[in-house]
């Protein structure tokens, strides 16, 4: 079986230092092109030598498959915990480079949300403009498919749907409660439903991309809500998956009496958010931006954007 003889690349910071310190000191540190509006989440970018297209690298509990020369692939978890982002480029000459969010100041397990750091003040939703960029967007629409066949059974699959859809539109279409414009050229088309999956393998790691846009539900690592993969060449975003996980949590569409489940269109838009090229936020720092790192059950709070989440959009589309 090809995945067994695929080197690993686990975690941590003991082994990505020691290749890092092999490489002789490439680009760690340097901000990613795509920049950032805070210097606390710039990516960190890392030289990997050795690393060749299909190993897999995990870190901080994101994994991907090295992608082919020229094209970059992304994944972004959702933990009930946080949020992470991690990102492989391989260049034109097969040089491989490893991009991960740099420390989140704050962010924490079981950080209660909307407690503040000493001296942090949270603006609200409408007042606070931060955000953060991959580096990639889409420069065509968004075409997906739903594999309706994996809704879980504590939902419809129309309402699993029409959950999905409001995700994509909360973004393309900018919902907020801010007064905001639509005026972010960002499109999407729902093209029907698939019996094909996601690409988005066991242990939740992005593998090959096959060109079509997958939305399901289905098994991921059981620390993810959910988890996002976009594959890119150059700065533009080529395909993106999506999946919700089913195997560990109970999932709502409608909140009346909800205990303990995740709202399908609250987790979809964060993730889909990642896709459309926006990076986590500080929760603590950003607590009303549908970008910041945690996501509560029985919540739809992420499903309207906040003044940041809109300006990262518009600087993208
Ligand atoms: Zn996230």
């Amino acid at each position: 079986m090809r995945h067994s003889t695929r080197r690993q690349l686990f975690g941590l910071s003991l082994t990505f230092s020691t290749v890092f310190a092999a490489a002789g000191g490439t680009t760690a540190a340097a901000a990613f092109a795509g920049q950032a509006s805070t210097p606390s989440s710039a990516m960190v970018a890392t030289a990997m030598p050795g690393l060749r297209p299909g190993d897999r690298v995990s870190l901080d509990g994101v994994s991907v498959l090295v992608p082919r020369p020229g094209h970059g692939a992304w994944g972004a978890s959702v933990k009930v915990a946080g949020s992470r982002v991690l990102g492989v480029q391989t260049g034109a000459d097969g040089s491989v480079t490893v991009y991960r969010q740099g420390v989140l100041t704050g962010h924490g397990a079981g950080g209660s949300p909307g407690s503040v750091r000493a001296g942090a003040k949270p603006l609200s939703a409408c007042s606070d403009a931060a955000y953060s960029l991959t580096g990639a967007s889409w420069r065509t629409r968004v075409d997906w498919y739903f594999k309706t066949s994996s809704t879980p059974g504590e939902i419809t699959q129309s309402d699993a749907l029409s959950a999905l859809r409001d995700a994509m539109r909360n973004l393309t279409q900018v919902n907020n409660d801010c007064g905001l414009k639509d005026t972010v050229s960002a499109n999407s088309l729902y093209m029907g439903g698939t019996i094909r999956s996601a690409n988005i393998g066991t242990g939740s790691t992005c593998s090959a991309s096959d060109g079509m846009n997958v939305v399901d539900f289905g098994n991921l690592a059981a620390t993810d809500l959910g988890y996002a993969c976009w594959w890119t060449w150059g700065r533009s975003t080529t395909e993106s998956d999506m999946r919700l996980n089913s195997t560990e949590y109970s999932w709502a569409v409608n909140l009346g009496g909800c205990v303990g489940k995740y709202s399908v269109e609250d987790v979809a838009t964060h993730e889909l958010g990642h896709t459309f090229g926006l990076k986590d936020l500080n929760e603590n720092l950003h607590p009303a931006l549908t970008m910041s790192l945690i996501m509560l059950p029985c919540q739809n709070a992420e499903t309207t954007l906040g003044l940041g989440d809109v300006r990262g959009l518009k600087a993208l589309y």
